[in-house]
């Protein structure tokens, strides 16, 4: 940003910083003397406006230990379709008490919370699926902290299984494996442990680590034993906020209700969010009107990991927007048109994402020390082969990480974990669905395609020896 608004390139800046003895990457934000101290190589000078100090200072973390609290986990469930997550997913509605009060749930506001029998508290994420998982991180939000995958022991680990797993992962969110349907007189949970075993997952059972249990979604049986591992899990995460401070947190969902206005579902990260208070959220603000639960009841305060449907705001922000609270009208307009700014500048000026061609000038810009690639081929005999070569190409300096691979198309979802990994696309004698295509284009995704397995290696290989240079 700063590079395009004095008209240079982002090498020149980069270099400027490096001369000056600040080692950044590109998308690192600059300190503001640092800022000064570059322009001024440039013949440039600076002018900080208050609201980027107010929200540079907004965003500095000054929690102390004693301001902790523990706070619930975060799950979403994923897993092939089919495999039970909407029925996963319906049975904890319909069997837990939700955010205090017995009665089932009769609206869907994309995330919900549960307060089991011991009191402890497990929020839920109301749209299964790895796609709406992926697509937060690649809008730059991560709200997951557990995720459960589904599996049918009745059928295989199958291709959106993997991808699930991959998924999980790439965004480094613990696993725990829910092999469902055990009830059928066909199910075979074994078989899914040892194909499991077959992708490096090793359930706990089978020696490994992560967490597995068999349930039947269907008829609820062994479910309270799936939640004590999600709590047991969150207690190893250590997973902590500070409720005594100004909300921060996620938008989960957002739409125009005729008779309400603009409503939308966030998910608080941090703090409390209450009744009147002034919030930003992506490009919208508004002074909170309402805060209701799940079954559309009032509430009067939001703290962290709870689910809240807002009331007040002047628009309908994105999945995945950022939203906090600030201490007037005016603070918040002001950093509103600021984002809005910024955002229409990024969108015209910035590629974000890697490319093969600029590997090398990434990685001598910056320590970029992990090559991630999405492998798709039309056999899986050749993928695996592609996948060790590529591998195999690692060195000391940059491993080259295959953060999934699979055989079929590539598809939208694909892309998403490559915009959300920053990796390469390699597709070997498959090509990009229509979608797909679309979705890497509006991304700034690239794909390559190749039909012969030395090319895609020798071009991967030419690329990362552009990037082992230089040594400084
Ligand atoms: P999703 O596509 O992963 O959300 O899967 P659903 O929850 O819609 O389930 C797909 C089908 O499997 C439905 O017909 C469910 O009734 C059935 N199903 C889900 N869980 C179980 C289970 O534990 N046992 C049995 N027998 N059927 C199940």
């Amino acid at each position: 940003e700063l590079a395009s608004l004095m008209n240079v390139s982002p090498t020149e800046v980069i270099s400027a910083c490096f001369s000056l003895g600040v080692m950044v990457t590109m998308n690192q934000r600059l300190e503001a003397d640092t800022l000064l101290l570059v322009a001024d190589e440039f013949g440039y000078n600076i002018e900080f406006s208050d609201a980027d100090v107010e929200e540079s200072a907004l965003e500095e973390d000054t929690d102390t230990a004693e301001d902790m609290i523990t706070r619930a986990p975060i799950v979403t469930v994923m897993g092939h379709v089919d495999h039970g997550k909407t029925s996963l997913l319906d049975y904890i509605r319909k069997t837990n008490v939700i955010a205090g009060e017995s009665g089932g749930i009769t609206q869907h506001i994309g995330a919900y919370n549960v307060k089991l029998e011991n009191g402890q508290r497990i929020t839920f994420l109301d749209t299964p699926g790895h796609e709406a998982f992926t697509a937060m991180r690649a809008r730059g939000a991560q709200v997951t902290d557990i995720a459960i995958i589904v599996i049918a022991a009745d059928d295989d680990v199958m291709p959106q299984t993997k991808e699930a797993i991959s998924h999980a992962q790439a965004a480094g969110v613990p696993m725990i494996i829910a092999i469902n349907k055990v009830d059928k007189p066909n199910s075979n949970p074994d078989n899914i442990r040892q194909q499991l075993s077959a992708m490096n997952v090793l359930v706990e059972e089978w020696g490994g680590n992560v967490q597995s249990q068999e349930v039947s979604a269907k008829f609820g049986n062994n479910m309270d034993a799936l939640l004590e591992k999600v709590l047991l899990q969150a207690e190893l995460l250590e997973l902590k906020a500070n409720p005594n401070k100004n909300a921060s947190g996620v938008v989960i969902e957002a739409s125009l209700d005729k008779g309400r206005g603009y409503i939308s579902t966030i998910l608080v990260q941090a703090g409390t969010l209450k009744v009147g208070d002034y919030v930003l959220a992506g490009k919208n603000h508004g002074k909170v009107k309402a805060l209701l639960d799940e079954r559309g009841k009032p509430m009067e305060e939001a703290g962290p990991s709870m689910p809240v449907t807002v009331l007040g705001l002047d628009g309908a922000p994105t999945a995945g927007d950022r939203f906090r609270v600030f201490a007037d009208e005016r603070e918040a307009k002001t950093i509103a048109t600021k984002r809005e700014q910024l955002q229409r500048e990024q969108s015209v000026r910035t590629k974000k994402h890697v490319t093969l061609d600029e590997l090398g000038r990434r990685i001598a810009l910056g320590d970029f020390k992990e090559l991630n690639i999405i492998l798709k081929g039309d056999v899986d005999g050749s993928v695996e082969a592609l996948s060790d070569q590529l591998q195999s190409l690692s060195t000391e300096e940059i491993s080259v990480k295959i953060i999934h691979q699979g055989v079929g198309q590539i598809t939208e979802s694909d892309v998403l974990l490559a915009a959300a990994s920053d990796a390469i696309m390699i597709g070997f004698n498959v090509r990009a669905g229509v979608n797909a295509k679309e979705l890497a284009d509006k991304e700034e995704i690239e794909i390559r395609t190749y039909s012969v397995i030395y090319k895609a290696i020798d071009e991967v290989k030419e690329a990362m020896e552009g990037m082992l240079s230089p040594e400084i």
